[in-house]
């Protein structure tokens, strides 16, 4: 597990043992601190037969079993493509499997994340198993977007809140592992570790300049929206998701923070801070909030299947023809 995730691990560790650990686990918290890789260690630990205080034995039968991904009584439940839904006959096709007897004397242990990926019929599918679990059956449900889960589903569930780690906690962590200009991901990354990490190993701090880049053209009218939303959509969203929307987020936080006085060591792109400031210099507080507000719009509709391409090319127009000194 991380360092930052010990007390999680105590307190669940400690409601097995004393036989109060709920049959629906649901593992909330932000995106990129690391609840995936803590719920595959914690199941590991569930289903072996001879566990330690902070980890399973790696020797045992189904510790080897779980090591080489074939233990018929770990199931998981993912998305069939990255960003879709988990439908329906994925669950009946679960249930199914947990219908039938476990293969061990242990636990059986089902994994599904992100469980706001479930469609409402596949929530529906999921309550009765939720609600009545065959014996010795543990479901973990896995969110960083829990208010999305469907209020039926979590009220079933034992909520677990993984904590942001520590600032000091995460540098720690983010130097261990060799990565370049851990201060500067980590504040991307609204603070979570493996976020961070991911950022710096993916190209994601040049993909970033590129799209800065653009974004300062477009202010000086230098270059056309539809072409620069095309770059957006291709280049920054097809590897990085959404990201690339927080990060005008935070663009735009910066410059409100410069235009209110604030100190531009406290930004939080300290790379880009005086290029925020000077941008900031040529507009007014009160269109960078209609802009924010038009940003939080696009930021909302992307996580559905609307048009990525016109969403983005909206934004970068109204960014385009604000007013400037
Ligand atoms: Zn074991």
């Amino acid at each position: 597990m991380f360092p930052w995730q010990t007390s999680n691990w105590q307190n669940l560790t400690n409601s097995q043992q004393n036989k109060r650990l709920g049959h629906g686990l649901l593992f909330h918290g932000a995106a990129g601190i690391g609840k995936k890789a803590f719920a595959a260690e914690f199941t590991h630990w569930l289903m072996c037969e001879q566990p330690l205080a902070d980890k399973a034995c790696g020797e045992c039968k189904s510790c080897k079993l779980i090591q080489a991904e074939s233990h018929p009584d770990l199931l998981t439940l993912y998305p069939e493509e990255v960003g879709k839904s988990i439908k329906v006959d994925q669950v009946r096709e679960l249930i199914q499997k947990v219908s039938l007897t476990s293969h061990g004397l242990g636990y059986r242990v089902i994994i599904i994340s992100p469980a706001d990926a479930l469609n409402i019929n596949a929530s529906n599918s999921l309550l009765k198993t939720l609600e009545e679990p065959p014996e010795n059956t543990i479901l973990i449900l896995i969110s960083d977007k829990p208010s999305k889960l469907m209020a039926t589903i979590r009220s079933r569930t034992q909520m677990v809140r993984f904590d942001l780690p520590s600032e000091e906690q995460s540098l720690q962590w983010l130097n261990q592992q060799n990565v370049a200009q851990p201060e500067l991901v980590l504040k991307l990354s609204t603070g979570a570790p493996l976020a961070a990490a991911a950022m710096a190993k993916d190209e994601g701090l040049q993909v970033r300049d590129k799209l800065f880049n653009n974004w300062q053209e477009l202010a000086k009218g230098n270059i056309d929206a539809l072409e620069s939303a095309t770059m957006w959509t291709k280049e920054g969203f097809k590897i990085l998701g959404n990201l690339p929307l927080n990060w005008v987020s935070s663009w735009l936080t910066d410059m409100i923070r410069a235009l209110q006085g604030g100190q531009i060591d406290s930004m939080a792109n300290l790379d880009y801070a005086q290029t925020l400031q000077n941008l900031a210099g040529q507009v007014d507080l009160k269109s960078m909030y209609g802009l924010l507000d038009r940003l939080n719009d696009t930021i909302r509709l992307s996580d559905t299947p609307a048009n990525q391409l016109m969403l983005v090319e909206g934004l970068l127009l109204h960014w385009a023809g604000l007013k400037r000194k």
